[in-house]
């Protein structure tokens, strides 16, 4: 398009006027990146280009809990829909994040659509001990980290093809907000830049189980120069510390690297249980029988807290996925009041209040009468939490009143599932031909290194489900 309200200048003057623009321009951008590499600004509510201040990304008050740990969520394979229909999305409270995107360059206009909603868990930084080799197909491709994971090259190959479809990372505290009966509504509409697309990314279980070490993902995250890295203890002894084996320094890279694809610094929302302590560390309540004592507690807590801080710093934020991890589904008023209260105390301290609550599993209790509030989801309501996120392909997120009035949100699950089965239902708008993230080919990013062919992994996979 071409606007042509001039004003009627000599030509000479016009090429010294359109050079002089340029020559300050060109200052302006100078200044403002220096001014953005130089600025550290902690915790900072701040947003850039953002009228709307929040709190902390973490509001309400304490969470929650569940059973016994195993796995992950699960991604059952076909998408589970959360059950409504679509609404109209919106951020809420914004956190805090240091690194302003490029201010100037992008253009904020009124955002109305909806904010899509992607998960997945700690990266396979190492295949070779992640995935069998001497068992069946069928059997290969029901190794928890084949289903539930995806590896370094994998989310690297999604990264690259979420920014080329236009997605820019958003805090999911950004997208709602609390009006004034204390109800948690999606925005119809925020701020966002022009012809970008507002995307949310979470990682469940960042925790390093004990009973996951040596067999893929790394041990812990440490500070490296005082940056977020990892560091993993092989059994020969050896130690890998670095920033290429985990999600959040590979997206801190990406970031510094693609600026466009963050909005006000934000980064993914880190989802901790709190068993097993969290990030890698042991912080969990001693229990008799296992070995700790308070003083290895206590150790651990302190190696944690700047770990937290720096990733605050760069833009991550907290969920709580419960505290042990169970189906909640299956648990009572008191054994869910139990482990809410375990999370607020334990882990509550360490990350810092959060409203956002990711039920393990994707499970959650329906209201028996599709009106009264589940007494399980009750006792979280009660704890502060507004935002629930389930599992599901297609997008979803609505206020529920038979939940309490909370959001519910469904999020689409990367995942070794996505891989072998969403390849044609996950990267379409629901009830249309459109895709939502057309560069993103399952078949195409897939690692070899999960040891099976991927032609095999999906008819294995078939077999297995019984599609
Ligand atoms: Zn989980």
């Amino acid at each position: 398009m071409s606007t042509n309200k001039k004003a009627k200048t000599g030509n000479g003057l016009k090429v010294m006027i359109i050079v002089m623009l340029a020559i300050i321009v060109g200052l302006i951008v100078i200044i403002a990146k220096v001014s953005s590499d130089n600025k550290v600004d902690k915790n900072s509510d701040q947003v850039v280009n953002n009228p709307t201040r929040v709190p902390d990304d973490n509001t309400g008050e304490p969470v929650v809990t569940a059973a016994p740990a195993t796995g992950d969520e699960t991604s059952t394979g076909a998408p589970q829909n959360t059950g409504g229909q679509p609404t109209e999305i919106a951020p809420t409270a914004v956190p805090a994040t240091p690194t302003p995107t490029p201010a100037g360059e992008l253009k904020l206009v009124d955002y109305t659509g909806h904010v899509e909603h992607l998960f997945t868990h700690s990266l396979i930084a190492f295949p070779e001990l992640a995935y069998p080799t001497d068992c069946s197909d069928v059997d290969k491709v029901k190794n928890t980290y084949f289903i539930d994971c995806i590896t370094v090259k994998e989310f690297k190959l999604i990264l690259e093809a979420l920014y080329k479809d236009g997605y820019m990372l958003v805090n999911l505290n950004y997208v709602f907000e609390i009006d004034d009966n204390g109800v948690p509504q999606l925005k119809k509409s925020f701020k966002f830049p022009e012809g970008k697309k507002p995307l949310v990314f979470s990682f469940d279980d960042t925790n390093y189980y004990s009973a996951k070490m040596g067999r893929g993902m790394i041990d812990k995250l440490i500070l490296i120069d005082g940056k977020v890295g990892t560091y993993t203890k092989h059994k020969d002894g050896t130690v890998v510390q670095g920033f290429d084996e985990e999600y959040i320094p590979i997206l801190d890279r990406f970031v510094e690297e693609h600026p466009d694809f963050s909005f006000n610094g934000a980064k993914g929302m880190i989802c901790v249980t709190g068993f097993d302590g969290i990030l890698g560390y042991r912080t969990q309540r001693v229990s008799s029988g296992d070995g700790r004592t308070e003083a290895d507690r206590k150790r651990e807590i302190e190696a944690v807290k700047p770990i937290i801080q720096a990733l605050k710093d760069t833009g991550w934020y907290f969920a709580s996925h419960s505290y042990k991890h169970g189906v909640m589904e299956k648990y009572s008023e008191a054994n869910m009041e139990d482990c809410a209260s375990k999370f607020y105390d334990e882990v509550i301290p360490l990350i810092g209040k959060t409203q956002i609550y990711v039920y393990p599993y994707g499970s959650w209790k329906r209201s028996s009468d599709g009106k009264t509030c589940p007494a399980v989801q009750r006792v979280l309501n009660n704890y502060g939490y507004k935002y629930f996120c389930s599992v599901g392909a297609n997008w979803y997120a609505k206020n529920r009143s038979d939940l309490g009035s909370v959001i519910l949100q469904d999020r689409a699950n990367v995942d070794g599932t996505a891989f072998v089965w969403f390849q044609d239902i996950f990267s379409k708008v629901e009830g249309t031909d459109t895709p939502r993230f057309p560069s993103i080919n399952f078949r195409e990013f897939y690692d070899d290194a999960r040891n099976i062919d991927y032609d095999d992994a999906v008819a294995a996979y078939k077999e297995w489900k019984g599609k």
